[in-house]
């Protein structure tokens, strides 16, 4: 029977699968704190679903609790609400800012929390941080793309498959000209005025 080196060695290697292991759950805790779905602590930690599962349980300190569920707004859906479409647009420029400050273009689950945490310092009631995972992997992908509005010179996410799409106008100038269409319903209406705010 083959041996598998000396004790020493092995007891090297099994040090060394043993802070992996650690890493590795130490990187599902920070995932599940930020409220990641389990897809994507899979995706980063590659630890198997029942593990994933007693560690959300863990944390959650409940032996019933299950990973957030349902689905995972589509991009499609994002760029057609404003609101959503500008917190996405701020996520996915911190992260290319971030990116090309480290010259770092690859997305690993370290980047993903730095830029995640970056971006939840500017937005009070961020998405999600699987949004943002899917956001960043289209940006890579080519699927997504920034674009700068020439009115309001912000920049914004838009589906590079699509450009001439509707759903692509700046999410900034249509939150503003919602803006104006209730201040003029207030105006005509302003008994109704606080229901439109
Ligand atoms: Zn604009």
């Amino acid at each position: 029977m083959a041996q598998r080196g000396t004790p020493a060695r092995r007891s090297k290697e099994d040090a060394a699968q043993y802070l992996q292991r650690l890493e590795r759950v130490h990187l599902a805790h920070e995932l599940i704190e930020r409220g990641a779905r389990q897809l994507l602590v899979y995706w980063a930690t590659q630890l198997p679903a029942d593990r994933l599962v007693g560690l959300y349980r863990l944390k959650m300190n409940s032996n019933a609790a299950l990973f957030p569920c349902g689905s995972i707004p589509r991009l499609q859906t994002v760029l057609r609400d404003p609101y959503r479409h500008a917190q996405a647009s701020v996520f996915a420029g911190v992260l290319l800012h971030e990116q090309g400050a480290m010259s770092d273009q690859s997305l690993s689950p370290q980047m993903l929390i730095r830029v995640f945490d970056l971006y939840r310092r500017l937005d009070p009631d961020p998405i999600g941080i699987t949004e943002c995972f899917f956001i960043a992997r289209d940006l890579r992908t080519g699927a997504l793309a920034m674009r700068w509005c020439e009115h309001c010179e912000v920049g914004y996410l838009v589906n590079a498959q699509s450009l001439r799409s509707a759903l692509n106008r700046c999410p900034v100038c249509a939150i503003a000209r919602l803006q104006v269409r209730v201040g003029e319903m207030s105006a005509r209406n302003p008994a109704r005025g606080n229901e439109w705010v």
